[in-house]
């Protein structure tokens, strides 16, 4: 019986049209086996998991087998890649369907690792356990976080051996998102289908992610502002924490507004605006100071694929989108500018906080200090290492002081708001290499399940957390991150 696990499925993108998918044969594997399950994240998705794991749990996250109202299909999208324009596609992912939830809401489940599609150009289709739990990980970090994210239901291995540097172990990720639509799939549309079917790809969207848009003239802008207030928001939300998202190609950008694409990513430890972790970012495009401004990049692109659907002759319609994409550098900033306040635990407003905000930011580039550190010593109204002492850093301690006291609000009220916008924790490279190591080296899970529960509530400031804010060596410097292994 089907229903006991609980699967409400549809798919409602094989209703689109057919350019913008390709539907495939399923790609059976023989050696399926658990490594992690996310039972929290099952249950909310109106999973009965007992009976899942029970049953043909295992047959679904590995592919051989689609719940009823499923259908298997690798969505196509382009995208730009480091500037340069090109066709992609789910080369080694299929989206099975959306599982609806008992309230009502449609969630994407794709199986990432899942074999060859028409879009895998050179690619074998396949994904390396290790490079699976590091999506694992740092998405359900990222959720922890409260930052919006696609998440991770499941990794299996698959029983094959894939070929990487060396022969590594082949695994599947089920990847859990409010969809999967991404600027690049706008911009495959845009580039080989009619305007209509760029329209109801377009209505799709809206009616998934924007449903309170009307119909209309104006219709096509609205949804263009609503997905830049989105990517604002969410920007200024991994500025906050040093999340470096390492590869914002526009096929990575989301029109949900959910960080989306965990490969080479990782936190920055040591505050440095131009910090790049990715082996193939020698040009620093995606360095974390870069970040906000080719968000605006990707936009413009997402607005240039909307352009013909966008009101009256083609000039007007460019200058109508360039206007909205000014509002993009204010939107950001202004989201930026009140979460800093809410992490020096200020509530009101004043034109001086700015300056206030990039002196500490400066002191801590000079001093090398450690971003998420920092912060979380001053919640707790320590000195981070590298600052304490300093009497530069002491001298703005006393300018931060006073500022603190031209608002209402009592010392408990900011030390609340500040453990509230500064995690205690967060996914440090060395921790999630530990991790990782333990598993796909030993088969030692127990490493990584402890790093996800301090994870799941970085905001805690338990005792059980603080062997987790320890700063990496030296060598921590020197880490790098790579795409599509
Ligand atoms: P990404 O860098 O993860 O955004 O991926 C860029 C493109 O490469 C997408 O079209 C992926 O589907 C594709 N891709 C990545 N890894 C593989 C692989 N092992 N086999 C086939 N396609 C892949
Ligand atoms: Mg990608
Ligand atoms: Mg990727």
């Amino acid at each position: 019986d089907k229903r006991k696990s609980g699967w409400n499925f549809d798919n409602s993108y094989s209703r689109l049209p057919e350019k913008l998918f390709s539907t495939i044969d399923s790609n059976p594997v023989s050696g399926a086996r658990m490594i992690i399950f996310n039972h929290a994240l099952a249950e909310s998705l109106g999973l009965n998991t007992e009976a899942l794991l029970e049953e043909e749990g295992l047959a679904v996250l590995a592919g051989n087998e689609v719940p009823q109202g499923g259908a298997s299909l690798a969505q196509a999208y382009a995208g730009h890649q480091f500037g340069g324009f090109t066709m992609l596609g789910d080369g080694r992912a299929l989206l099975i369907g959306e599982q609806i939830t008992p309230d009502g809401e449609r969630f994407d489940l794709q199986l990432k690792g899942s074999g060859r599609t028409p879009y895998s150009r050179g690619g074998d289709g396949r994904a390396a356990l290790g490079a699976m739990l590091r999506e694992y990980i740092i998405s359900e970090a990222m959720h922890g976080l409260g930052i919006p994210t696609t998440r991770s239901l499941a990794v299996v291995t698959t029983g094959e051996r894939i070929m990487r540097e060396r022969l590594l172990p082949g695994a599947i990720m089920t990847r859990v998102a409010s969809s999967h639509l991404r600027v690049g799939t706008f911009q495959y549309a845009a580039n080989w289908c009619s305007v209509e079917e760029l329209r109801a790809l377009a209505d799709y969207a809206i009616e998934r992610h924007y449903p309170e848009i009307e119909e209309g003239e104006g219709r096509y802008l609205d949804f263009f502002k609503a997905v830049m207030k989105r990517q604002a928001a969410l920007i200024a939300k991994w500025q906050l924490v040093g999340f470096i998202h390492g590869v914002m190609n526009t096929d990575n950008m989301t029109i949900s507004g959910e960080t989306i694409d965990y490969g080479p990513c990782a936190f920055m430890d040591v505050y440095d605006p131009k910090t790049v972790f990715s082996s193939i970012d020698a040009q620093g495009r995606y360095a974390y100071e870069n970040q906000p401004r080719i968000g605006g990049w990707n936009l413009a692109r997402f607005a240039e694929a909307l352009l013909p659907l966008l009101h009256g002759e083609q000039e007007k319609a460019v200058e109508i989108a360039q206007e909205a994409l000014y509002e993009y550098s204010g939107l950001y900033k202004s989201h930026w500018l009140a979460g800093m306040r809410a992490k020096l635990g200020i509530f009101n407003e004043e034109k001086e906080d700015e300056a206030l905000i990039d002196e500490l930011l400066g002191l801590m580039k000079e001093h090398h200090a450690d971003f998420t550190n920092t912060f979380r010593a001053l919640t707790l109204n320590k000195a981070e290492d590298a600052l304490s002492g300093k009497p530069e850093y002491e001298a703005w301690r006393g300018k931060w002081q006073a500022r603190l006291g031209r608002q209402e609000e009592n010392l408990a009220a900011v030390q609340e708001l500040m453990k509230r916008s500064n995690p205690a924790v967060i996914p440090r490279n060395h921790r999630v290499e530990a991790a990782l190591e333990a598993a796909v080296e030993f088969g030692n899970f127990g490493v990584m399940e402890n790093l996800l529960r301090v994870l799941e509530d970085p905001f805690a400031y338990s005792e059980e957390q603080e062997e987790y804010c320890a700063v990496p060596g030296p060598s921590g410097d020197d880490y790098r991150t790579y795409c599509g292994t």
